[in-house]
């Protein structure tokens, strides 16, 4: 899929995304808003039950008798009389307990015309009670007077949500794991295309490396098969030296590629022996002889550590010195400026092999220790190679419960460190 393509769906599908969340607040938002009218319904019935069975009673005749008695005592009827604080208590908590409406209220009844509540329970909240929505009028049960019922739902917003709270977790539930699988597939996807653009570059890089050593062999090889040639040792022997360097750069090239198939794969055999570090670094560095003498090179060395003998396997540790020094020299231009030295720590023998080359920006240096990752090259540099030599570097110092480290800045340079352990204790296994 092209990359504008997979930008355009993953935005799309970001869009849909955003736009059922908000949806789905939207849905939520309404259903709290209908909870909520539901339960002002109900609180609305249960009062005005509570009201009519003290309706009932105020026209039944033994009460009018009750309340004919009162009057004698006193001058004139209270309204606490004609509802009676507890028993309106009672009758409160029955109608709410029948309508399904848990949870703790306070109520009162309130003389507007003297601002005062006469009767109720109320610890401390006259004020949201005053401000309560639900205030009924008792003007039918006693008059004169403006007297008001007024009721407060101290967790109504709760008890609304805990009606709710099934819904409201699935759903939020079921939006998480949504939101997490687009990530995820959004990720992989462009990992995954990340990968194979690398694995064309692998592609191409490999088959140009292939492709001039056959040439130039094929091209020695004809020059060879000249019959006027045959009499000429010194160009017989020119020709097959050329067609056995190729030969050689193609064994290498195809060593370097089934070496690191094999990393993939864990099926590198690794054979710890004692090992003189010093002695490695040392075959390393004449291996470039040619190439130090041909470019140059400004290689200084010191090898300075005090414990320089480390179970390792040496095949690969000469390995792993020779791709840093192939970096080192590949990536640095004009007259490339190297530096070889070791020291100890407490448990290492550390190697650094740092050069004045074209560096690394700080971006890819997390990258350029997986396999086939190449810095994008733009126009800094042209130098050849398959994204391999770290990777494999890294796979190796890692069996040895070493560790590699870079430092690096664009333009300036950079160096990278092999801590090795001695690791003794693999001989005695
Ligand atoms: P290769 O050199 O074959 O491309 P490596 O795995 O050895 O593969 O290196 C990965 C990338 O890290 C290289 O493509 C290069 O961009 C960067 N790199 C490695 N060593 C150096 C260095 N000494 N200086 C600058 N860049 C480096």
């Amino acid at each position: 899929m092209k990359k504008k393509a997979i930008v355009f769906v993953i935005v799309l599908t970001s869009v849909s995304l955003v736009g059922i969340v908000f949806t789905q607040l939207f849905w939520v938002k309404k259903s709290l808003d209908l909870k909520s009218e539901q339960f002002d319904n109900s609180v609305r019935i249960a009062i005005k039950s509570v009201l009519n069975q003290f309706m009932d009673m105020k026209n039944d005749s033994v009460f009018q008798q009750k309340l004919l008695l009162i009057s004698c005592r006193k001058p004139k009827l209270d309204v606490t009389d004609v509802i009676p604080p507890r028993l309106l208590d009672s009758l409160l908590t029955e109608e709410f307990i029948c309508m399904g409406l848990g949870g703790s209220y306070y109520y009162g009844l309130y003389d507007r015309s003297i601002g005062r509540f006469v009767a109720g329970r109320y610890p401390d909240n006259e004020q949201q009670l005053l401000e309560s929505p639900y205030q009924f009028s008792v003007a039918s049960l006693f008059r004169p007077g403006d007297y008001y019922l007024s009721i407060f739902f101290s967790g109504k917003s709760g008890l609304v949500l805990r009606q709710m709270e099934g819904w409201l977790l699935l759903s939020v539930f079921f939006l998480i794991i949504l939101i997490i699988s687009f990530i995820w597939v959004a990720y992989t996807i462009f990992r995954q295309k990340r990968l194979s653009e690398m694995k064309t570059d692998f592609i191409n890089n490999l088959t140009h490396e292939f492709k001039t050593p056959i040439a130039t062999s094929s091209l020695a090889a004809e020059m060879l098969l000249r019959p006027e040639i045959s009499d000429e040792k010194d160009k017989v022997k020119k020709y097959a030296g050329v067609i056995l360097d190729e030969n050689l750069r193609l064994q290498n090239h195809v060593e370097q590629v089934l070496q690191v198939a094999l990393l993939e794969k864990g099926q590198q055999q690794y054979k710890f022996r004692r090992a003189n570090i010093h002695q490695l670094v040392s075959s390393a560095i004449d291996s470039f002889s040619l190439i130090i003498k041909e470019k140059n090179v400004d290689i200084s060395i010191s090898l300075d550590a005090d414990r320089y003998i480390a179970v390792a396997d040496r095949a690969h540790i000469l390995n792993v010195f020779h791709n840093l020094i192939d970096n080192a020299i590949k990536y640095s231009h004009g007259r490339p400026v190297i530096q070889i030295s070791t020291w100890n720590t407490k448990n290492h023998i550390v190697i650094r092999v740092s050069d004045k080359g074209i560096g690394i920006s700080p971006q890819h240096q997390k990258d350029i220790f997986k396999n086939l990752f190449r810095v994008p090259m733009g126009n800094i540099h042209d130098a050849r190679g398959f994204g391999l030599g770290l990777y494999y570097v890294k796979t190796v110092v890692n069996h040895h419960n070493g560790r590699i480290e870079v430092k690096s800045e664009l333009g300036k340079g950079s160096s990278f460190d092999i801590y090795l352990p001695f690791n003794e204790e693999k001989l005695k296994v």
